[in-house]
């Protein structure tokens, strides 16, 4: 550490330095916040001050003296913040270059998962191994990818193609609209429960999710849309799919049943799985960290610390609630951001 850092970190009143700092970095007065003893500040010494002040590692290349482009202000937000982001690193798992997930409890004070919920339900049914037979999720990014300009996306599309969607929820609806931009030939959603009423049952439902009938704009732009249905195989040529093999179900006493007689065929060179998600992956982070799960898989944790049972983890968002939606990991990531500074700090100023 350089004797001007140091004297930086260890001048009084370090949070107010910092803010000025910060106040620096943003552009609202380039160089020139004065040390005690008079002297000046290089720019990078207090961008790396903030970094050493909040316990990151800081690693900026900017040539000193040059005007900030609007990359390195975002850049520099985030040092200022004390965020360092590694972007294509896996913790955990046995993934060539994969972080082993003990080495983050090990180099940091807290650490909070928010890993999604990623283990998608599948479907064991003859056939499953077929080529073209695929979950939603390995479809859909590829398509944000594409939109994005990445290079060297593999070429799974639904150009086409008969594609059938098994799962009647949002990422279905996804799927639906993506295979009919992507040119899909035919697509068919199957939905396993029945066909819900055009309008909820208010007094019945309120204040719960109503269950009713939903139609997005993808379903306006075309496809069949077909419930109470099972999937009981598929069929296929030279290792690919070609047909989906189903029957209809009725659901008594709270029992699925299939209708005798009912089953039928249907041509399909693409199947997307859109069932939902089971809970978040455990093999590889999850087991090493050893954190317990709740009765549902996902990793156990209240919201009011959002610790879990491996001392100085925690977690947030769908890895503890299950598959949820954006505005509450916004809600949790924020709770649980103010959790582990109150477990740091002992106390905190963060909303929550
Ligand atoms: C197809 C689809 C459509 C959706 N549409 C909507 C919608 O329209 N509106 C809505 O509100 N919600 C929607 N959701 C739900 C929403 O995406 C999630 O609820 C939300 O993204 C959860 O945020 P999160 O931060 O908890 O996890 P995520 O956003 O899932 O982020 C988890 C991140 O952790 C990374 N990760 C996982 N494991 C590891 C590891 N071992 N090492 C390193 N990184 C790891 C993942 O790559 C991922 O980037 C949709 C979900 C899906 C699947």
């Amino acid at each position: 550490m350089s004797e001007l850092i140091q004297e930086y970190v260890d001048s009084g009143n370090q949070r107010l330095r910092v803010d000025r700092a910060a106040g620096v970095i943003r552009g609202v007065k380039l160089l020139g916040l004065s040390s005690r003893n008079g002297r000046r500040y290089r720019e990078d010494a207090l961008v790396d001050a903030v970094g050493l002040y909040e316990g990151t590692k800081v690693n900026i290349n900017h040539p000193k003296g040059h005007p900030l482009s609007p990359r390195d202000y975002r850049d520099r937000l985030g040092v200022v913040r004390g965020v360092e982001f590694r972007a294509g690193v896996a913790v955990g798992g046995t993934a060539p270059g994969s972080l082993p997930a003990r080495t983050l409890v090990e180099e940091f004070d807290a650490v909070a998962i928010t890993a999604g919920s990623e283990h998608p339900r599948d479907l064991a049914v003859p056939g499953r191994e077929l080529d073209g037979v695929h979950f939603a999720m390995d479809f859909l990014p590829l398509q944000n990818r594409r939109v994005a300009g990445d290079a060297d996306v593999p070429p799974l599309s639904a150009h086409g193609k008969h594609v059938v969607v098994i799962g009647g929820g949002d990422t279905g609806s996804d799927c639906v609209g993506t295979s009919n931009r992507q040119g899909a030939t035919s697509i068919v959603q199957f939905e396993l429960l029945p066909q819900p009423p055009e309008h909820e049952n208010k007094p019945l439902v309120w204040p719960y999710w109503p269950i009713k009938m939903r139609t997005s704009t993808s379903h306006e732009e075309g496809c069949d849309r077909d419930w109470a249905v099972q999937t009981k195989a598929f069929r296929g040529e030279r290792g690919k799919v070609k047909a989906l093999v189903a029957c209809r179900v009725d659901w008594k006493d709270g029992k699925l049943h299939d209708v005798p007689g009912s089953e039928f065929e249907l041509k399909a060179d693409l199947v997307l799985f859109a069932m939902g998600y089971v809970h978040p992956v455990h093999e590889g982070m999850l087991d090493e960290l050893g954190v317990k799960y709740d009765a549902r898989g996902n990793v156990a944790a209240d919201t009011e610390c959002y610790q879990t049972s491996t001392p100085k983890v925690f977690a947030a968002g769908d890895t503890r609630r299950g598959q949820s939606l954006v505005v509450w990991a916004i809600r949790e990531g924020r709770q649980c951001a103010r959790a582990i500074d109150e477990f740091l700090m002992g106390a905190s100023e963060l909303p929550r």
